[in-house]
């Protein structure tokens, strides 16, 4: 399977008044065409920072190394935002954590596409036809497109994002939190529809950011544990949710509560302690203050991602022998 995309080392990295936060700081990480790849953590871990830096990385973010190879040919830390905005839509596309900052609340959806297809050099009257086909996919009736995003609910909102995300079908969709502000019922529907887009090739393939386990566990092939703005675990899903290698996959698996152990809430391990300042991360180990089996190597070296078993890649001085 082709590699839809390739992260090498890639740092992001924000200016601010206080310092430099260090929120994407050396992440591995490949997505092969086809797959959907959960990628789960904290909020504060660099998920949102990644995502939004593949995509369009704006200020006072910015990328400070390493390699984003899309589609092994465009080197997204290399080009600049006008063939960025080329690439949007076409290659790569984003639903981000806030849907409701996707779409400008005081334009009609039929004006943002006219806009869009001027954008894209594309007859308007043609993209109104390819979105309306979308609609469909996306169980929405027609008349959307003479509202105006502040009138659509929640759930329909990030219907018409999702609608609009795929209209030229991107080689890879990333999906930032989509279900986080969603009710059960339209969570389920959502994850049927992101797992859908990929079976039928609507996208490429699909990045799914959450911290919701439970929702992985419903549509990932792949499992990527970010922690302190590296990822420190791959894997498939049943192996990672079956034998997860790193002790803090472990703790976030723990901390879901399964229908017995919600009748016995003092039983439940909770997520203990707090993800690092990425000001000034922890040296070593990032997770070593929290980590019950921190030993005295954690604290001075960082443990590389080295893959353990076919398939199953970890950064743990645990699985590591030197
Ligand atoms: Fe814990 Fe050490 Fe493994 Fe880090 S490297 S997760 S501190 S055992
Ligand atoms: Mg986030």
């Amino acid at each position: 399977m082709s590699k839809v995309l390739k992260l090498e080392k890639y740092k992001v990295y924000y200016k601010t008044f206080s310092g430099v936060v260090k929120a994407v700081d050396g992440v591995d990480l490949e997505i092969k065409r086809g797959e959907v790849v959960g990628v789960i953590g904290e909020s504060g871990c660099g998920k949102s920072t990644m995502a939004q830096s593949l995509v369009l990385p704006k200020p006072p973010m910015f990328i400070v190394g390493g390699s984003a190879k899309l589609i092994e040919t465009i080197e997204l830390t290399e080009i600049d935002n006008r063939k960025r905005k080329e690439i949007l839509l076409k290659h790569i596309a984003l639903i981000p954590q806030y849907v409701m900052d996707a779409l400008p609340a005081i334009k009609k959806i039929r004006t943002f596409l006219k806009d869009l297809a001027n954008d894209k050099g594309i007859d308007h009257e043609k993209l109104i036809e390819m979105f309306t086909e979308r609609l469909k996919l996306v169980n929405l009736p027609s008349k959307v497109l003479d509202m105006y995003p502040i009138e659509l609910s929640g759930g329909m909102r990030q219907r018409v994002v999702i609608a609009i995300s795929t209209l030229f079908n991107p080689d890879l969709l990333i999906a930032d939190e989509p279900t986080s502000a969603l009710d059960v019922v339209t969570q389920r529907y959502v994850l049927e529809l992101f797992r859908d887009l990929v079976d039928q090739k609507i996208v490429g393939s699909l990045m799914f950011i959450t911290h919701d386990i439970a929702s992985i566990r419903q549509i990932a092939d792949r499992i990527a544990t970010m922690y302190a703005g590296k990822i420190v675990e791959v894997g498939s899903l049943e192996t990672v949710l079956k034998s997860p290698l790193h002790p803090y996959t472990s703790m976030l698996i723990k901390s879901i509560p399964t229908i017995e152990q919600s009748y016995k809430i003092s039983k439940l391990s909770g997520l203990a302690g707090t993800p690092p300042s990425l000001f000034n991360p922890p040296p070593g180990c990032r997770f070593h203050p929290r980590c019950p089996f921190a030993m005295d190597i954690c604290r001075k070296e960082e443990p590389p991602l080295l893959e353990i078993e076919p398939g199953h890649f970890v950064a743990c001085w645990l699985h590591t022998r030197r």
